[in-house]
């Protein structure tokens, strides 16, 4: 396969851009990262023209694949051609948020910014100024974007920063404990109760591997956080109308957050992010509150526009049905290669999230047991340089395309076809 077109333009990249990209995952793949030319349905072509199934989908947002529903186009060429933004208020605006309330459980009141990182970051500063308290509880392995409170390693007593440029004194306040691990959640609430502000978790770990919460884990965190008056946060950046439909994760597992943090599909391609909530506690936010929260962009009429008309259009098509089939066609067919041909690894994913692990669980051998990872430590166990160096690049050899790293979700669309599906599953077949 010819890649030349995209070496050239890496070489250049790495001249301007660091390390030749705007967001560290892209820089990845091996030897270099695919650039790509544009999107077609379920697949993108690349700029030496190579056609690939694209299992990436934005990262996550792309619930439609890549060609817009014309009702999802006529919207945003409107939007962008009246003037694309104005630093005062349209009825968009109230539309979506309105559409967001009416669907997830925990939403009553809405506040828009421009990507999940800004959403993680406002809900941590909100359930800061609420509760009076500084120290806030996450996951290992658990990703909330590129912010300071969450770039956090370690464990609760011993935390610290995960990145360069993050101080011990702020990473100091965050406790991260071991997903699906009820014993260390009541613990860290033993020992530091009264001054948890929040538990920030995904619903699932879906940024490292895709780990799914066992049984009764979320139901005790939510007991724990009512208990010492502490707020429950979800962050629904990448499970938000993809895992549990238009009522999200927390539709799926039945346990309802205090607030919740949004991205990725709610802003139909574009920029976006959002909090979600109790009014009472959404009201802490100003202009009614005291907890500052403002952004230029923040319910930008284009992301309005395609976020809202995508999810009208999921609402009154099949969207759900077609990509969590297709999605758990997947699945099943994956099991059945891993089984013949890497049986220690392991199938995991959801609704339209699918992966297969280069690992099984430690608990993997218990046979009423998923086999998948049950933590983050389980997923750093799988073969991360087979994965990188030999079996993506054999995948995009066969015309697929894979996530970047090990560790990203791979995502069905909309605009999928059962053809992609067995394509997929034959190449898994002969690369693995
Ligand atoms: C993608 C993601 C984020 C960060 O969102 P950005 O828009 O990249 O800032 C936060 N939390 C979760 C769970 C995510 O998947």
């Amino acid at each position: 396969m010819n890649r030349e077109n995209s070496r050239e333009r890496y070489d250049r990249a790495l001249d301007v851009l660091v390390g030749g990209v705007n967001s560290s995952v892209r820089a990845a793949p091996q030897p270099y990262p695919t650039f790509v030319e544009k999107g077609d349905a379920g697949h993108v072509v690349d700029a030496d023209g190579n056609r690939y199934v694209d299992w990436v989908m934005g990262l996550g947002p792309l619930l439609l694949g890549h060609d817009l529903p014309e009702s999802v186009q006529a919207a945003v060429q409107r939007r962008a051609s009246e003037g694309p933004m104005y630093g005062m208020p349209t009825e968009l605006e109230v539309e979506h948020a309105e559409f967001l309330a009416r669907h997830v459980p925990s939403v009553e009141m809405v506040r828009f910014v421009n990507s999940g990182t800004e959403a993680t970051t406002s809900a941590v500063r909100l359930a800061r100024g609420v509760t009076g308290r500084n120290k806030i509880v996450v996951m290992q392995g658990g990703y909330h974007g590129a912010q300071e409170s969450t770039l956090v390693e370690g464990d609760a007593e011993h935390p610290g920063p995960s990145s360069a440029g993050i101080p011990q004194s702020f990473a100091e306040h965050t406790l991260p404990v071991p997903f699906n691990d009820a014993e260390a959640a009541k613990e860290v609430f033993e020992r530091h109760g009264d001054d948890i502000a929040c538990v920030l978790v995904e619903p699932m770990l879906a940024n490292k591997g895709i780990v799914e919460p066992v049984e009764g884990y979320h139901e005790t965190l939510r007991d724990l956080t009512d208990e010492h008056g502490s707020l429950l946060v979800w962050d629904e950046v990448i499970t938000g109308f993809r895992v549990g439909g238009l009522g999200c994760a927390q539709s799926k597992y039945g346990v309802t957050p205090d607030l919740t943090t949004f991205g990725k599909i709610i802003g139909g391609g574009f920029p976006v992010g959002a909090i979600g909530g109790r009014t009472d506690l959404m009201e802490e936010f100003t202009p009614v509150g005291d907890v500052f929260q403002a952004g230029t962009f923040s319910g930008h009429p284009v992301t309005m526009a395609a976020g809202l008309e995508t999810l009208k259009f999921a609402a009154e098509n099949d969207v759900y049905e077609h990509v969590n089939d297709l999605g758990s066609q997947l699945r099943t067919g994956l099991e059945d290669v891993v089984a013949e041909r890497a049986p220690e690894y392991s199938v995991v994913g959801t609704d339209s999230l699918f992966k297969v692990a280069f690992t099984r669980g430690a608990n993997a051998d218990r046979s009423d047991d998923n086999p998948g990872p049950r933590n983050a430590a389980d997923v750093a166990a799988g073969a991360v340089e087979r994965w990188n160096r030999v079996f993506r690049p054999q995948m995009l050899d066969s015309g697929v395309m894979l996530s970047q790293n090990q560790f990203e979700s791979q995502f069905v669309s909309y605009a999928h076809t059962e053809e992609d599906v067995e394509r997929t599953l034959d190449a898994y077949r002969s690369v693995l």
